[in-house]
């Protein structure tokens, strides 16, 4: 069989613990055999990452930027434990997935994969609904401060061009208090907006989105305004082609409408209220391992993730030489998902086709029950599923793959 050809790179950027085990698998066993592969490499590794002083993280960026598609295997973020297993780290390397998103200035958007056999905990979800975070600003890049005597907290602003003051009086207490100052850029949300926007005629489903701008009618307001603006002056004459939708609404009044919808929408959340709600759809959906997660970029560049992390535990056990099961179906998805995107940007209906076919052949394994640990507890009563391990679970999609492309 002729392998499908490719005419422009991906950008492949390997990671870290179980997830690097099973990039690997999955590539030997799914993508080797049937495309003539054309990546350009980055080892995102811990270890490459402080090799190289996280140089290699911010030139996968850029390759990212340049080509337009990236795909990502899970990586560690370093924390003070992490410093301790690996001695040799020099430093405590940022979040790869900061870096990048910082560089892509992208806003992440999280489906969950659905089979017939798991059904959401909320009954009358039908379609999936997918997140979108706003990964900028608000509390996570905010000041807080505690202070125990009476006293008046003030936010003074200073203009780097005139160099006057704008000072408001926060709150005046008369014992023991906290604080928070928060920001966020106009620039910020915008890119967010546009990247929503984009992503919902994308993949034709309407837009939601929900703020707190009864409260926070200057902080918020400016939220709902930008995207507003955004959606009149260049999104709503497509949005009215496809007969899609925007729909904003306040943020209790959309958890609200989410829990009563059918699915089948995008719902764009502030920093905090994406982080928080992600975790709720995807529990309330299944697991994190069924989850594709992909960042996109106002300017159309996708780099395509696992929503979940590295799989210590599991990786450890496959150190010891002990049997895992891990569900790959999330780094697959990201490998398909990154195939479909560089086929349709390069007209290559076949590399379309392929990761489609990939797709198909995860989801025919798992409704003929064959599954990793994880999902065997998540299956409807009366519904016959096996466990497998990592390894098993990749042959048996494989095989249906090729019955597929023979
Ligand atoms: P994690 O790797 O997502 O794993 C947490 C637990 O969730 C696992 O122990 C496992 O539960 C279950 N799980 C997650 N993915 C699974 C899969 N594919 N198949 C089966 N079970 C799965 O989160 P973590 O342990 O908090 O983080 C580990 C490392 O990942 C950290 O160093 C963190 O920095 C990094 N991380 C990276 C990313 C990223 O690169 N996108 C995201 C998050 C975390 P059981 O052990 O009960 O089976
Ligand atoms: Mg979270």
């Amino acid at each position: 069989m002729e392998k499908i050809k490719m005419t422009t790179p991906l950008v492949e950027m390997d990671g870290d613990e179980m997830t690097r085990i099973l990039w690997q698998m999955i590539k030997d066993k799914l993508i080797l055999p049937y495309v003539d592969l054309k990546t350009e490499y980055y080892d995102l590794g811990l270890l490459n990452r402080n090799a190289t002083k996280d140089q290699v993280t911010v030139d996968a960026a850029n390759a990212n930027k340049k080509y337009g598609v990236g795909v990502k295997c899970a990586t560690i973020t370093p924390n003070k434990q992490r410093m301790e297993e690996y001695p040799q780290l020099t430093e405590m390397w940022k979040s790869p997935n900061g870096t990048i998103r910082s560089i892509l200035d992208g806003t992440v958007f999280r489906t969950p994969i659905c089979i017939p056999a798991i059904k959401p905990v909320v009954k009358n979800w039908e379609k999936p609904i997918t997140i979108a975070r706003h990964a900028y600003g608000d509390v996570y890049k905010s000041v807080d401060l505690y202070t125990t005597d009476p006293g008046v907290c003030t936010m003074t602003y200073k203009s780097d061009v005139t160099g006057e003051e704008k000072t408001l009086t926060v709150q005046k207490v008369d014992g023991p208090a906290v604080w928070q100052g928060a920001h966020n850029k106009e620039s910020s949300i915008r890119s967010f907006a546009k990247a929503c926007f984009q992503y919902a005629i994308d993949t034709k489903q309407d837009l939601w989105f929900s703020t707190k701008d009864t409260i926070a009618k200057v902080y918020d307001g400016e939220f709902k305004k930008v995207f507003e603006e955004e959606f009149e002056k260049g999104y709503k004459e497509q949005f009215d082609k496809l007969g899609i939708e925007y729909f904003y609404t306040l943020i209790d009044d959309a958890v609200a409408r989410v829990i009563r919808s059918k699915g089948g929408y995008i719902w764009a959340c502030k920093n905090y209220d994406g982080d928080v709600m992600s975790d709720m759809v995807s529990t309330a959906f299944g697991s994190l391992a069924m989850m594709t997660s992909v960042l996109v970029s106002p300017d159309g560049k996708y780099e395509f993730e696992a929503a979940h992390g590295t799989v210590t535990k599991h990786y450890y056990k496959h150190l010891k030489g002990e049997s895992t099961s891990t569900n790959s179906m999330a780094t697959i998805f990201a490998w398909s998902g990154a195939f479909k995107k560089r086929g349709e940007l390069d007209n290559l209906p076949e590399l379309v086709a392929f990761g489609e076919k990939l797709e198909e052949a995860c989801f025919e394994t798992l409704n003929a029950g064959i599954m990793t640990k994880d999902l065997v507890g998540l299956v409807e009563p009366g519904f016959k599923a096996t466990a497998v391990s990592s390894e098993g679970f990749l042959d048996a999609i494989a095989e249906r793959l090729s019955a597929k492309l023979a």
